[in-house]
Order: C-alpha cells, then structure tokens, then sequence
C-alpha cells in the first residue's frame, strides 16, 4: 500500500530548528503576542472557567501525526486564553505583580534561542561573565555595600525565585555553622521571621532539616505596622537559648506579602550579630523600588546582612523568572553546594578567576537569565526604570486619595510602595449590630466584596488577612496600568459596594 503524496510530505520530518520555518512561525507567535496585548483589556482579568474545563477540550491523548502551528495557535486562542488569569492586564492588581516588557521577551527569545546550559564558566563563558557584570551593576544601582558585589569579593547570582534564593542561603548558613559546631547540632538550630514572613522560610527549614518546633514566627502588632520588632526578636532568642537551643537565621522582610511592612533591617541586623545569626534579607517585590533614591532607606542596614535578594521579575520589568540574590561570603554558598564531579572539572575555575554558578545554587543546569536582566537594563536605563516604579507609586497614592473620599472605607495600614490595603470599614454597615460584632461583619463583608469584584471580570484583587482585620490587597504593579484603570477600578469597587450595602453613608 502507498502512501498518499501528501501523508508522506507529512511524515518527513522537517529539521525542528530549520532557520527559515523559525523565520516564519516566530513572527506569527509575536503576532499572536501583540494582539494580546491590544485585546487584553476585552478579557475578563480572572479567568472565569470552572475546574477542569480543559480536560474536557483537549483529545486524551497527544497527535500521532504533527500539526500545523496555524492550528495550534487557534486552540491557544480558543482554549487556553479562557483559562488564563490576565496577569498582565491593566485592572490586575492582585498578589504582587509578575512583570513583562519588550526589552524582558526579547531578552528571554535571546536566552532560550541561544539554549546554553552555562552551569560553569567553559560551559559558555558569556553566561556566567555577563552575570557577574549585571549582578554588579544592580547592586551598584541599589547601593548595596560593595562587600555584596564581585568587585569587594561578595558576589550575586540570578535564581529562579525568592523561594530558591532562601533555601540555599539557609543550607549555606547551616553547614557554616554545624562545619564549626558538629553535625549533630542541626537538631537545635533555630531559624526566625515574623508572622508576617514569607512561606519560602518555613519550605527552606523544612527542606533544611530544621527541626519544625525551631521556626520562630515572631508576633507583629497593628501598632508597629506589622513589622518585627528587635526586642521581641532578641526575648525569643535568648528564651532560645536558655532553653539550650542555637539561633541560627533571620529572614529579614522588606514589604511583606499581605500588607507592605518593612522590618527594621539596621537594629535587626544589631541583634543578630549579638548572636552570630546569619541575616538574609527578603524584599522579593520592594527591593525594585530601592533603585530610587527616595525609598533606598528602606534598606538602611543592609550592610550588616549576610544576603539579600530580592525579584525583578515582581517589580522591575523582567519577565518571569528572575530573582537577585547577592551573598557577601560566596564560600558559604560554594561549600554548600559544590560537588566533585571529574566530567565537570575545568580550568578556568582552578585559576580562581571566575565563578561555577552551579555552586551557588541547587540545580547543575541553568538558564541565560543575565541577558534577559542585562536588555532591560540596557533598554530602560536607571532613569525610566526609576520614573516606571515611582509612577505605580503615584497611582497609589491617588487611590488613596479616591478612598479617602468615600467615608465607607479606610486604608487599613500606611502604605509604603505601590500596595494600598483598604477595606470597607466596620462603621459603615447597614443595620446596626454590637461593636463586638462590627469587626466579624466588617470582615465578612470585604470578603463578600472581594468576590463580587473578582467574579465580575472587570478587576482582579486579593486579599490579605492581618491582626484579624480583613482587607483587600490593591498593588498597582503593571507596565500597562494607567490612572484611568485605577479611576475605572474604583468605580467597580464603589459600585458592587452600593449594591451592597445601599448607598448609605456615601
Ligand atoms: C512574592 C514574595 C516571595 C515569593 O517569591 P517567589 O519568587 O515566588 O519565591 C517571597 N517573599 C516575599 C516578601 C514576597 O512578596
């Protein structure tokens, strides 16, 4: 039996990296992008599909024969486009935000069109040697004391998230300290945050070997805007050790998740060194802002950190993934994570002159991340990066304005960056009830609202639940936010509010 002309065309394979097929379908694939981006306003920004809607679009098994990309890219439309969540729309001011650019994309077609595995300097020298030159130049942009760059031998490394960059600088810490003290002591090393610190700590501890009954949470209060205080850092510590425990590791946060605190790096730092603790700093989505000069004393003190990381890919127009982490002491990294594999060996390294960036982390292989950081440095320069971040933070303080307009609502803690956490206020309900039972009602009706303004597709927002008070997260974050999106939201919100609770007390 033969086959039909066109099924054999079919079967011959063509090369899969064949440059002028690339040529082609690379330019319907940003086609298809900017198309996107012009439409993206039309979608509702949470996705509104319910649980397994695409199992049921999608054949159970993958095509025995190829496909065209025409056909593929009808099915992206058709299919996963309703399955998204438009993290890049105007009205997405949920979590934190995840960041995008041309300069970012560009650079991110450039890392993954070049495909190198730069795990060591022989493995593509440019990899690691444009690394260590953009790590330099941003922490040169975030005033990072030299003892954090190449250049005053401390030195930073691209990983993929903040979760990535606390693990390893928790292991790093670890081995430094049981290498002097004796393995047998990982039982009584004790790691601290407060209650507000990322989960990253306690999955680091975890994955660390700490014993889960020595993850300290600290208690913040609404009084000190939910940050952690030195004191009540320093009574943990010596009840610690009192009780024959060792500190270890303070994870340190500047602009927590919920709601934007900023514990006080400086006299944190001072405590710690009274105990040998090592002091990472996480600002994960506000670090971006301490490029400009006007916030960089959110991080006075950093100087007596051990590490601090924080991701572009939040705040700093990267693409997905990318996050900073500069270390002053890379041999706590090195000794923790290097490995003695002959197949691996080369000279550059044994001449001491350059890095092996799969020592500084936990997998071998490792994207081309600096080229993607180092065109959006390039493409933007320090001045529009500096005037992108402090524009959200006008909007933000714009919003604000909008709520203090409506006497419903209130701005539950002093904002700080581009994060407003508001709610509707206990005061403003619709019948009375006992004001023990004001907060509960209050809290339930933020919640009520919340979904009402997610399920309506129009905004996207989140929501943070502290000291017992409910509010809604607003983090003003996306390169394509202007001040009209947060004047729409804001009708949004005021309008599912009337609807509510009556017009009362407008
Ligand atoms: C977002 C966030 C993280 C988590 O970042 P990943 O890169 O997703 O691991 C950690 N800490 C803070 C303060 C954050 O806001």
């Amino acid at each position: 039996m033969s086959l039909a002309q066109s099924d054999q065309e079919r079967l011959c394979m063509m090369n899969p990296l064949d440059h002028e097929e690339f040529r082609r379908q690379g330019h319907m694939i940003i086609d298809f992008i900017a198309n996107y981006y012009r439409d993206i306003e039309k979608y509702p920004v949470r996705s509104q599909v319910e649980p397994r809607y695409l199992h049921k679009r999608i054949p159970e098994n993958a095509p025995y024969n190829p496909e065209p990309i025409e056909t593929i890219l009808q099915d992206v439309q058709n299919h996963i486009v309703p399955g998204l969540t438009h993290w890049l729309s105007p009205y997405h001011f949920a979590y934190y935000p995840a960041n995008a650019s041309i300069a970012a994309s560009l650079g991110e077609i450039l890392c993954t069109g070049f495909n190198v595995d730069g795990f060591n300097w022989m493995a593509s020298p440019a990899a690691t040697e444009l690394e260590n030159i953009v790590m330099d130049w941003l922490g040169k942009m975030l005033e990072l004391p030299e003892s954090f760059l190449f250049l005053g031998n401390g030195g930073g490394v691209i990983q993929g998230t903040t979760g990535d960059a606390v693990l390893c600088t928790v292991i790093a810490a670890r081995d430094q300290l049981l290498n002097r003290i004796g393995r047998e002591n990982i039982v009584k090393l004790v790691v601290y945050g407060s209650d507000q610190t990322h989960c990253s700590l306690h999955k680091a501890a975890k994955i660390a070997g700490i014993h889960p009954n020595n993850v300290r949470s600290v208690k913040t209060t609404k009084s000190m805007a939910f940050a952690l205080s030195p004191d009540s850092l320093r009574s943990e510590i010596i009840s610690d050790m009192e009780a024959g425990l060792i500190p270890l590791y303070l994870c340190a946060t500047v602009g927590t998740t919920s709601s934007g605190a900023v514990d006080p790096v400086g006299p944190l730092c001072d405590v710690a060194a009274d105990y040998g603790i090592w002091v990472h700093i996480d600002a994960a989505y506000a670090g971006s802002a301490c490029i400009c000069p006007e916030f960089r004393h959110f991080i006075d003190g950093v100087e007596c950190a051990n590490s601090f990381s924080f991701n572009p890919h939040k705040w700093l127009l990267t693409n997905l993934d990318c996050c900073c982490l500069w270390v002053k002491d890379p041999s706590a990294l090195v000794n923790a994570f290097s490995t003695d594999s002959e197949y691996l060996k080369n000279t550059a390294t044994d001449s001491k002159q350059v890095v092996d960036y799969k020592d500084w982390q936990v997998p071998l292989t490792r994207r081309f991340r600096a080229i993607k950081l180092w065109l959006v440095l390039r493409s933007y320069g320090v001045v529009n990066l500096r005037n992108y971040l402090r524009r959200h933070v006008e909007m933000a303080k714009h919003f604000e304005g909008l709520i203090a307009m409506d006497k419903r609502f209130e701005v539950v803690v002093p904002r700080k960056f581009s994060l407003v956490c508001f709610r509707i206020s206990p005061s403003a309900r619709v019948n009375g009830c006992s004001a023990d039972d004001e907060e509960s009602t209050a809290n339930e009706l933020n919640c009520k609202l919340l979904k009402s303004l997610n399920d309506s597709g129009r905004v996207c927002m989140t929501h943070a639940i502290v000291g017992g008070i409910y509010m809604i997260r607003f983090c003003i974050g996306q390169p394509l936010t202007d001040y009209r999106h947060i004047e729409m939201a804001w009708k949004v919100v005021q309008e599912y509010t009337d609807a509510m609770l009556g017009t009362y007390l407008k």
